[in-house]
């Protein structure tokens, strides 16, 4: 009756997920400063000489948008939210910054 009897389909969920994309749900609320690069990341107030220290809150390497995105373990949960969003909409991980941008105005 409500299109979920037959397991939830992508295409029933498919307006749902719509809908709660454009709801801006802040999920990954840092990602306007990932995609530009700009602002509180450690590499990018290095180069500006804003801190003495680059690397990440992880210790693992330095703190750049990459890192953020796909390789730090501290936004494991945020990241693994946005590849399951990414990937119910059809869209395939990892996803270029300009497919975050399109796809996830909620972060902007
Ligand atoms: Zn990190």
């Amino acid at each position: 009756m409500d299109g979920y009897e037959n397991g939830g389909s992508y295409k029933s969920f498919s307006p749902s997920v719509r809908k709660m994309l454009t709801k801006k749900i802040p999920i990954f609320p840092e990602l306007t400063t990932l995609l530009t690069g700009h602002g509180n990341i450690k590499s990018y107030l290095y180069r500006l000489g804003l801190t003495h220290n680059r690397m990440c809150p992880c210790e693992e390497e330095e703190q750049t948008v990459d890192h953020l995105i796909f390789k730090c373990k501290k936004l494991r949960n945020q990241r693994n939210e946005m590849i399951r969003q990414t990937k119910n909409t059809g869209g395939n991980w990892p996803a270029t910054n300009e497919t975050l941008i399109n796809n996830y105005q909620i972060f902007l």
